[in-house]
């Protein structure tokens, strides 16, 4: 292919001008981008060479090897991994094939600091080199092709990018970054091997450089030592080092890591900005046996509620990747842990298809979703402090690991607890676990902090059941002529105003053997409530109205199925319900909305 000049996909051109305007403030990270994209293709020759071992060449050892060029100011970062064909060259580096692109695109506000998140979040990866670099020139040959089937790829990073056919004896790729006046201080072993430290230690492959050691400056007049002298200066030796730790993070003791090496290692593979809320890292022995590390996000990624989502969960066989988002690994409703589960016992070779059948996979998937509510559990219990006096009035030493929980639960389920929801129709083995984790409003707090056992142990006497509301927003829920008898009474009603509260309730009848009841469904029985003399008056009502029941119910009769007299009401004349085992109104609604 001779050499030709081709666009960017529009997207990928709104990108860059993103990219480099507003990622400006945190530079470092496009050699975080570009040294874990060089992992990637390692990890993927590894694991398409388990199938064909021809594809190592006379080169079994993956690598990623980082060099500069102080005089023609370039930065190159090679692997000798996968590489690309030249089709592949412009298809993934012209064009973005992420699905989730246009949502993403609709996201961004303009606002520079919030688009930077979203850029981080979405992971712009290649495209973060235009950061440092008014050029960019990559040369790849995929494994496999011939030498003369390499491809080299440049680009200023505005709208078009030209490829042409090169011959590359060796396989992999090198992205050479033309730098920037201000992005120099990248032509310095020290700042580099800094910044690999940082984000890229735990990179289970060798980071090389080339070793370098000072060198004095030639004389130039041996008669003057000092003034006679050249600058003196680092000078390559043409020895490699490797800069990493190169093991995999997860496969270190625990001892030995850091909770910031614990945080960047979130980072890189969520591609979030944030520090995780909270990880657990476990080795499980026994029938099945997996190292998992699994993380909890502190902010809903912007794809939460995309429906192809899929898990953050990455699937790798003794250390090898297998798979992104493996969906096998985590129910859907915890779709937004990240992390990692590397299985012994699992074939290399295992598909998405043999996944979903693996009895393994079925413990791992068990295991780690409990593991998930294990860490909810823990931070759910945590979360407030306003209690340090246990049962027997002994103060509880809140040490600092607790106190660092504090506030925590709150803050997840603000993010994810609608989320978590769909676990009550999704997992019925783990339902009371997931009931005890879910926080709503009620009558008596405005946030979502009331969680069922909290409401239960402040019924009123002689209340058997746990009442709530459902409706479209908080004011609504709250105004509602169905609760009118309840604030009179003093008893306290759930309020619950997320779209799927409905469909959740419906796999969950009682709490603990309390039975969860809606004000607005039926008539509404308050049972040991209500004393004797209202009971009284409101058969006396009921008898008293019979005629005009009986004329409204004439008039209605194509509206509604019965009108009742009812003790619900204080102050309004009337209100709408549904019948006991009919929809409510809140899940008509919806259904009508979705076109039902
Ligand atoms: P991501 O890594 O999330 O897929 P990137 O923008 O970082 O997104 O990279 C885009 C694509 O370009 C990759 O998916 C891969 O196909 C290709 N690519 C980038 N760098 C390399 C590399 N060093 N070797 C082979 N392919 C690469
Ligand atoms: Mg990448």
């Amino acid at each position: 292919m001779s050499k030709q000049t081709l666009s960017f996909q529009a997207e990928v051109a709104q990108l860059l001008h993103l990219v480099t305007h507003s990622l400006y403030s945190n530079q470092e990270i496009f050699l975080r981008e570009l040294v874990s994209n060089a992992s990637d293709a390692c990890d993927k020759l590894r694991f398409e060479a388990l199938n064909n071992n021809a594809l190592y060449e006379d080169a079994p050892n993956v690598e990623v090897r980082v060099t500069f060029d102080k005089a023609a100011r370039t930065l190159t970062i090679t692997d000798n991994g996968i590489g690309m064909s030249a089709q592949e060259a412009i298809d993934h580096l012209g064009t973005i094939a992420k699905s989730g692109t246009k949502d993403f695109m609709g996201k961004l506000s303009g606002d520079q600091k919030q688009d930077a998140q979203l850029i981080g979040q979405f992971g712009v990866g290649f495209y973060s080199g235009f950061i440092v670099a008014d050029k960019i020139t990559v040369e790849s040959r995929r494994a496999g092709l011939k030498a003369d089937e390499g491809v080299r790829w440049v680009s200023g990073g505005s709208g078009d990018f030209e490829v042409e056919t090169i011959t590359r004896p060796a396989r992999g790729t090198s992205v050479i970054l033309h730098l920037r006046d201000d992005a120099e201080e990248y032509l310095n072993a020290w700042k580099l091997k800094q910044v690999i430290a940082k984000y890229s230690d735990h990179i289970s492959l060798p980071i090389l450089m080339e070793k370098e050691e000072w060198k004095d400056g030639e004389l130039i007049n041996p008669n003057d030592e000092n003034g006679g002298r050249q600058p003196g200066g680092m000078v390559k030796t043409g020895e490699w080092e490797t800069i990493n730790k190169a093991s995999a993070l997860w496969t270190r003791p625990k001892k030995d890591i850091t909770d910031e090496q614990y945080a960047e290692f979130y980072k890189t593979i969520s591609h979030d900005h944030e520090a995780p809320l909270t990880w657990a890292h476990n080795r499980v022995e026994g029938n099945t046996e997996y190292t998992q590390l699994l993380y909890i996000p502190a902010k809903a990624s912007f794809d939460l509620w995309n429906r192809d989502k899929k898990a953050g969960v990455k699937l790798y066989v003794k250390r090898v990747f297998i798979m992104d988002d493996a969906e096998a690994l985590m129910p859907s409703y915890l779709r937004f842990v990240k992390g990692v589960i590397d299985s012994a016992d699992l074939p290399l070779n295992v598909s998405r298809e043999l996944l979903q059948e693996s009895r393994d996979v079925r413990a791992i998937r068990e295991g780690s979703t409990k593991r998930v509510l294990s860490m909810l559990e823990d931070l759910a219990k945590h979360d407030r402090h306003d209690t340090t006096q246990n049962a027997d009035g002994v103060t509880d030493v809140v040490d600092a690991d607790d106190k660092a929980k504090e506030g925590k639960y709150t803050a997840f389920y603000s993010e994810f607890g609608a989320v978590l929801k769909e676990g009550l129709g999704e997992d019925f083995g783990n339902r009371e676990r997931l009931a005890k984790l879910l926080r709503f409003a009620s009558t008596s707090s405005d946030t979502l902090t009331v969680g069922f056992a909290d409401y239960k142990a402040r019924m009123k006497e002689g209340q058997e059941a746990i009442y709530y509301i459902t409706a479209d927003t908080l004011a609504a829920a709250k105004n509602s002529p169905q609760l009118e008898v309840f604030k009179k009474k003093g008893i306290e009603v759930l309020l619950m105003t997320d779209r799927v509260d409905e469909w959740a309730l419906n796999y969950l009848h009682d709490f603990d053997g309390t039975p969860l009841q809606s004000v607005a469904k039926g008539a509404v029985d308050l049972g040991k409530l209500q004393d004797e003399a209202e009971k009284k008056a409101a058969e006396e009502a009921a008898e008293a109205f019979k005629p005009v029941l009986a004329k409204l119910k004439e008039a209605l009769k194509d509206k509604a199925e019965d009108v009742r007299v009812t003790s619900r009401l204080v102050d309004s004349p009337a209100c709408l319900v549904v019948q006991d085992d009919g929809m409510s109104t809140q899940l008509a609604r919806m259904l009508k909305q979705a076109g039902q």
